[in-house]
Order: structure tokens, then sequence, then C-alpha cells
């Protein structure tokens, strides 16, 4: 009797194509770096917006979160000239990046709006961090799409809670959009200071540890106070694993790999909701990623 809404991660408009067949509703986040890369120079925004258009024909009517591009760190185009970082995941990236560079920010965010007039289409703000950063893309959404106040955008606004400082400033950066993505992958590896993608630490990215799980739920139980929708996306969403551990913490939508979506379907389909009560607060309260594992084992099997 409880809803769980399954939707997709994509990076390609043939990756959409895939959403009916499977019954799923829709794509949580389309990663729209991919298009960049393929190229030799910048995208127009009416490529941009063909794109996203081709995507969304193949939605029927279902959701669609789009991500403005996330460069820097490991996603960069060889033609962007983005100055290079020394560390990386901790330089210039995301939309602090987009704040700087309204060559790339303003043609992405005008094709999304193109689309925004047609159907339902949320737009995603990559790297969060602080309210002076969503304050100022607020404004240049704005300035962008020709709207007289950032409360009149044609799309729907998305915050990727990716960076700690925004996850603990939830409360505070829910008012200004209308739902947030948990990018797991990135807000578990800048909260254990663990890169995601480096074999050495690669124990250490673990989302089981309490701390990641403690900021999840002050994150989930404040979007689900307000009435907002919340998403968690990142391939950890996909991991069955973690699927009766995420809907305990208050979860209800997980967008996931297409090579996940199945393994998730029936880890939900095998859960009872008796079992997840009170195990939220329980889960919370736990010192070690060993026992929440255990924890897990013992109430959902
Ligand atoms: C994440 O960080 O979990 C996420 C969804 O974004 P990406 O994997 O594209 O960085
Ligand atoms: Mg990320």
């Amino acid at each position: 009797g409880v809803r769980v809404r399954l939707l997709l991660n994509i990076t390609t408009a043939a990756e959409a194509a895939e959403i009916e067949p499977l019954g799923a509703d829709g794509v949580g986040l389309f990663r729209t770096e991919f298009a960049y890369m393929v190229r030799d120079g910048w995208p127009s925004e009416d490529e941009l917006y063909e794109s996203y258009r081709e995507v969304a024909g193949l939605l029927d009517g279902r959701e669609l979160h789009i991500r403005l591009v996330d460069f820097g760190a490991e996603k960069c185009p060889a033609y962007a000239d983005i100055p290079l970082n020394r560390n990386p995941s901790l330089g210039l990236r995301g939309m602090r990046l987009l704040l700087q560079r309204e060559d790339i920010l303003w043609p992405q965010v005008r094709a999304i709006a193109r689309l925004a007039r047609e159907r339902p289409v949320t737009m995603l703000l990559p790297m969060l961090d602080t309210l002076d950063t969503l304050s100022a893309a607020r404004e240049h959404l704005c300035r962008a799409v020709g709207c007289q106040t950032p409360d009149q955008f044609p799309f729907r606004l998305g915050a990727m809670i990716e960076v700690p400082a925004a996850a603990l400033l939830v409360d505070d950066i829910l008012p200004h959009v209308d739902s947030l993505s948990i990018g797991l992958n990135d807000l578990t590896q800048y909260l254990l200071a663990a890169d995601r993608d480096d074999e050495f630490v690669e124990r250490y990215h673990d989302a089981m540890q309490p701390a990641v799980l403690r900021l999840l739920r002050h994150v989930v139980t404040a979007a689900n106070a307000a009435g907002k929708p919340l998403t968690i996306c990142g391939e950890l969403a996909g991991d069955p694993k973690l699927t009766g551990l995420l809907l305990a913490l208050g979860v209800r939508r997980l967008s996931v790999a297409r090579s996940s979506y199945r393994g998730v379907v029936q880890a939900i389909r095998r859960l009872v909701v008796r079992a997840l009560e009170g195990l939220g607060p329980e889960i919370a309260t736990q010192s070690t990623a060993a026992a929440v594992r255990q924890l897990v084992a013992e109430r959902l099997g």
C-alpha cells in the first residue's frame, strides 16, 4: 500500500526509450554532460532544446528532471577552457562554475525553459553549497529566461544536495526550491572525505556509515515535513542492500541506473511496511556501520 516512485538516471535519449517498457516513473536525473563531451565545441541553445525535446517525447508525460551541467572534477569537455584544479573535486565545479560562465549556463537554461513551456520539467542545480550560491543562481536563471522575479520560472527548480553544507542548511534551502535530489555518491564522498573513484579509499566511501545516514535522515525529514518531493539519485540509490534502509528513513523516490532497476523493484516488493516502522530513528542512533548492517539484516532480512 505504499507507493515508491522509481525513476531512471540517463545520459542519452536512447536510455530514455527504456522508461516506458520498464514502467518507470520517468527520468529522475538527466546527466546532461555527455552531450557536450562527444562534440568538438559548444552546442547551441537550439541543439540542446532539440535533444531535451527528444527525451521528453519518449516519456509520455512522465517526470523529467534535467540537471544543469556539472562540469569540473571528472566531467569536463576538452574545449571548455575550464582551469585545471589541483584538487578537482574541491575545485571550481557544478553551480559555482556555472555562475562564472554565462556562456555555458544561459543556452542550457534557455533550452530547458523552452521545453518547460511545453510540458513540466524540473531543472536541477548541481553541487549546491550555500544559500548565497542558490540566491545567485536564482537571479542568473531569472535574467537568462527574462522573468520579472525569480518566482516566475517556467520550470520547477530542484536543488541537488551533494555537499554536506547544503544538507545541513536544508531548512533554509527548501523555501526557495520545488524539490530536492540527493546525489548520494558525492554527499558520501564529501562527508567522509573519501574519493568516490579512488580504489585505495573505496571501503571508506560507505553510505552505511552513521554520519551519512544521520545527515540523510535530517534532509529527508525536512523535505517530507515541507511536503516537497525528495529523490535519492546516484549509483548508491540503486544498491538493493540499501533500499529497505532508505525507505525506513522516509525516502519514497529513487532514481537509479537502468542496470539497477529490476533489482530495486524486487527489493521494494519484498519489504513489509510494518518491518520499516520505527526503524528510521533506530538506524540514526547506531554508532558504527557494522551496527547499522546488523540492524538492517535482523529487521529486514
Ligand atoms: C551523485 O553525486 O550521487 C550524483 C547523482 O551525481 P553524479 O554521480 O553525476 O556526480
Ligand atoms: Mg554528483
